[in-house]
């Protein structure tokens, strides 16, 4: 078994969410709200109760949302407060060289114009692209999925590794923790797999995140020695 693969599978990786995880708010329902309000106000209720798919609802909105609006929903993104301990959590990371990814249900360009001085640490940004040379944005998706605009799970799948780390906070986020090996969950994700009895670590910052991960990790040296 394993003979023919070619690609080592990495021991360890991290994939993270971008809205309401790396910032503090829920940066792209902001922006949905404030660029496209109408829509927003009906169909986001609808997407967060589960009745309407995220890949139907957030591609609806952006589609929505005139190309020149563009460059201010980038300003928008690069205004807003980080959830504090990312930095120093990426240099913890790169010690044991774990990769962190970062995969978004939002737009790519988004995390970029957050984090511009944070992208050489980080491994690769998965997001829904945005094509502005029409007179509307039009979407495109790194990985559709069948009811997701960005199915991160499809993403994961791209990196084989031995123990994957998930780190989310709302709805998009569900499907990759109901796979991932070990979960943190904060907000709705957390109340979501609590409905599920999925169990996952409770965090508010990196810093927990950071502090968890090198007691499990630790541990599990210990256990191995
Ligand atoms: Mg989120």
């Amino acid at each position: 078994m394993g003979d023919t693969v070619t690609l080592e599978p990495l021991e360890k990786i991290v994939f993270c969410d971008f809205d309401g995880t790396i910032t503090a708010q829920e940066t792209f329902v902001a922006v949905l709200k404030q660029f496209t309000p109408d829509l927003a106000a009906e169909l986001i209720p609808k997407m967060y109760a589960l009745e309407l798919t995220l890949r139907e609802g957030v591609l609806q909105l952006l589609e929505s949302m005139p190309s020149s609006v563009y460059g201010e929903i980038l300003d928008f993104a690069a205004a807003q407060p980080l959830r504090p301990g990312l930095s120093e959590f990426l240099d913890f990371l790169q010690a044991q060289a774990v990769p962190f990814v970062v995969i978004t249900g939002g737009l790519k360009a988004m995390v970029e114009a957050a984090i511009p001085t944070l992208l050489p640490k980080i491994q690769a940004v998965h997001g829904a692209e945005i094509d502005t040379q029409g007179a509307y944005f039009k979407v495109h998706s790194p990985a559709l999925g069948d009811s997701e605009l960005v199915s991160k799970v499809d993403i994961m799948q791209r990196y084989p590794a031995e123990q994957t780390i998930v780190i989310g906070d709302s709805v998009t986020d569900l499907k990759m923790a109901l796979v991932g090996d070990v979960v943190f969950a904060r907000d709705r994700l957390a109340q979501y797999l609590g409905d599920r009895n999925v169990s996952y670590h409770p965090w508010n910052d990196f810093a927990d995140v950071q502090k968890t991960l090198a007691q499990l990790w630790q541990k599990n040296r210990t256990d191995c020695a």
